[in-house]
């Protein structure tokens, strides 16, 4: 029985998963053998999987760890500046304060 190749392009990412049947599995490997348009297409599924299930799982949890410390170191700069500045603007407050206060203490 001769598959066309458009049947084993629908079948190869089962083959690939390893969760098509028996069956299909020998068919596949049959016309693998002979074809080397599908062999070529089932690694190039194999490479672009590997690609997509590791590495750029790897990269985007990279990514994403690498955002986040920077999420984090922007949020602490960010955090450190709006509490240096709110301690400043006390400072400032309470020191005019202080001084108007004791001034006044001081004339009255
Ligand atoms: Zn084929």
């Amino acid at each position: 029985m001769k598959v066309s190749c458009e049947v084993i392009k629908d079948l190869l990412p089962l083959y690939h998963d390893g969760v098509c049947s028996n069956e299909s599995k020998t068919m596949i490997e049959k016309h693998l053998a002979e074809c080397d348009k599908c062999k070529a297409e089932l690694q190039l599924m194999e490479q672009s999987l590997h690609i997509t299930d590791r590495e750029q799982n790897v990269s985007e949890a990279e990514a994403i760890k690498k955002l986040s410390k920077k999420w984090q170191k922007g949020m602490l700069k960010s955090f450190l500046k709006g509490t240096i500045i709110t301690i400043l603007n006390l400072a400032v407050v309470l020191l005019i304060f202080y001084l108007f206060v004791g001034i006044r203490i001081v004339y009255i």
